[in-house]
C-alpha cells in the first residue's frame, strides 16, 4: 500500500488510513473494495494504518539524493473522509515535515476541503497539490469548490471518465488527468471526450495528462490521437510555512 506504484502520474502512494464509502458513480468498481474483501476486511470501515513512518523515511532518501518525489495520498481511501477527521491534523503535520515529497491529495469530498485544511495553510503548503475527482458532468461542481482554495497546484482527475465533461470550467485549474476505467467491469470511454478536454486545456493553459483508454488493465491504450500526451503542471511559488 505504501510503496512505489504503477500509477503513471505519481511515484509513491501513502495511505495513512484505509477504507471508504462510495459517494458517486466513479466509485462503482473501486479496486479498494475488491482488494479489502479479498483480505476478509470490511472496506467501509476506515482504519488507521501502520504506514506513518514511511513519509519520513522517503523524505530522508529524497533529501539525500537531492530529489523531489511525488506521493499520491489515500489511494485506498479519501483524505477528507469524515471518519478520518481525528487523524488528519497529525497527517498534515507529517506532510509539513517532508519538503522533498510532493503530496498529491485527491478527493471526491470537495465540500469538506476548505473546513479541513490545517490552521497554518495560508497560501497552501508548497509541497501539497490539491485535487478533485470528476467522473461525469454532474460532478463538475467539485471543480467549483476547489478553484478558489489557495494551493501550489489545483488539479482534477477525470478518471474513470464516464461521459463528456461539457460544463467543466478550468479557470484556476492547473492540471487535468484524464483516463478510462480499467479492471473488472470497466466502463467505456470515447476518446472524443478526452480530446475535447485536451482542447479545453489548451485554451485555458491547463497541463493535460492522458493516462489511458478504458481497458481491462491499467496502462493499456496510453496514446490519444496517436500520441502520448503527459504534461505536468508547474507549481506556483507559495511562501514556506514558518
Ligand atoms: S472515494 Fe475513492 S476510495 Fe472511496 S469508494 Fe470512491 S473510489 Fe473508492
Amino acid at each position: 500500500m505504501s510503496d512505489k506504484t504503477i500509477i503513471a502520474w505519481t511515484t509513491r502512494t501513502w495511505n495513512p488510513w484505509r477504507g471508504c464509502t462510495k459517494i458517486s458513480a466513479g466509485c462503482k468498481n473501486c479496486y479498494m473494495f475488491t482488494a479489502q474483501e479479498r483480505y476478509g476486511r470490511n472496506p467501509k470501515e476506515v482504519v488507521r494504518t501502520k504506514t506513518w513512518g514511511d513519509p519520513l523515511k522517503w523524505q530522508r532518501l529524497a533529501a539525500a539524493a537531492g530529489e523531489t518525489e511525488m506521493v499520491f495520498t489515500c489511494s485506498w481511501s479519501d483524505w477528507f473522509h469524515a471518519d478520518a477527521d481525528e487523524w488528519r491534523d497529525e497527517a498534515w503535520a507529517l506532510v509539513r515535515r517532508c519538503p522533498n515529497l510532493q503530496f498529491q491529495i485527491l478527493t471526491k469530498r470537495s465540500d469538506r476541503i476548505e473546513a479541513h485544511l490545517p490552521a497554518d495553510w495560508g497560501e497552501g503548503y508548497p509541497n501539497v497539490w490539491l485535487g478533485v475527482s470528476i467522473e461525469s458532468d454532474e460532478y463538475t461542481f467539485r471543480a467549483d469548490e476547489l478553484r478558489d482554495i489557495p494551493a501550489a497546484v489545483r488539479f482534477i482527475s477525470a478518471e474513470p471518465l464516464l461521459n463528456p465533461l461539457t460544463s467543466l470550467n478550468l479557470t484556476n485549474i492547473d492540471w487535468l488527468i484524464v483516463g478510462g476505467e480499467s479492471g473488472p467491469g470497466w466502463r467505456p470511454m470515447d476518446h472524443a471526450w478526452a480530446i475535447e478536454l485536451q482542447e479545453k486545456c489548451s485554451a485555458s493553459g491547463t497541463a493535460f495528462f492522458f493516462k489511458q483508454s478504458a481497458a481491462p488493465r491499467t496502462e493499456m491504450g496510453i496514446e490519444l490521437n496517436g500520441k502520448i500526451a503527459r504534461e505536468f503542471p508547474i507549481p506556483r511559488v507559495v511562501p514556506q510555512v514558518a
